[in-house]
């Protein structure tokens, strides 16, 4: 029964289409992360990016929902590849992204929503003999002390007002 266990787990926490971590999992992660800070004077500033895949419902439109989820099965395969060990990387939901990093600066967030923004530009994915492409926008936010369980979601609510001045601002960029 402990694997049949394991397994019931793995769907309970894990997003079929992508492979990563789900909304589910990662509001665990961030609970986890406040949590650990709570009252503590921990250095290490916590840190969220959220990201959103730029004009994807015309994206859609033009090439078929199949597509559309090749995509983000790619999308996701970027984000474990570029990642560090320590950082978190889950499917919001949709064509939503959101990364946890624990050990997060500005400088370190910032390079690495670059890294994230440029890999997935860079993608090509075949499909019925033609080349997929997308861009993401992204918006960051960072949190040294924690004073209360909410912090993680409002630390999402900032990313995700940064991630709405990004497409403001032309998308296929970073604000944190
Ligand atoms: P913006 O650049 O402002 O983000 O524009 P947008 O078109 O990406 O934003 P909008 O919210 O209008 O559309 C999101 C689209 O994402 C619509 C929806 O069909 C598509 N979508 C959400 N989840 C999935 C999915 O699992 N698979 C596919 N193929 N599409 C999805
Ligand atoms: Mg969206
Ligand atoms: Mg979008």
């Amino acid at each position: 029964h402990r694997r049949e266990k394991d397994e019931i787990e793995r769907r309970a926490t894990t997003d079929e289409l992508t492979g990563l971590p789900n909304r589910a999992a990662l509001n665990h992660k961030l609970s986890e992360e406040v949590s650990r800070r709570l009252g503590r004077n921990i250095p290490d500033e916590l840190g969220v990016l959220m990201m959103d895949v730029d004009h994807f419902k015309t994206f859609n439109d033009n090439w078929g929902h199949a597509a559309g989820d090749a995509i983000l099965a790619a999308i996701g395969d970027t984000l474990t590849e570029v990642l560090r060990p320590g950082d978190f990387a889950a499917r919001y939901g949709g064509e939503e992204f959101t990364v946890i990093m624990p050990l997060a600066t500005a400088e370190g967030m910032r390079i690495t929503a670059q890294r994230i923004r440029q890999s997935v530009e860079q993608m090509r994915i075949p499909w019925e003999g033609e080349i997929l492409r997308v861009t993401i926008s992204l918006g960051g936010a960072r949190l040294s002390t924690t004073q209360s369980e909410l912090d993680g979601q409002r630390l999402l609510e900032t990313a995700d007002a940064k991630l709405y001045k990004a497409k403001e601002n032309g998308r296929n960029c970073f604000l944190g």
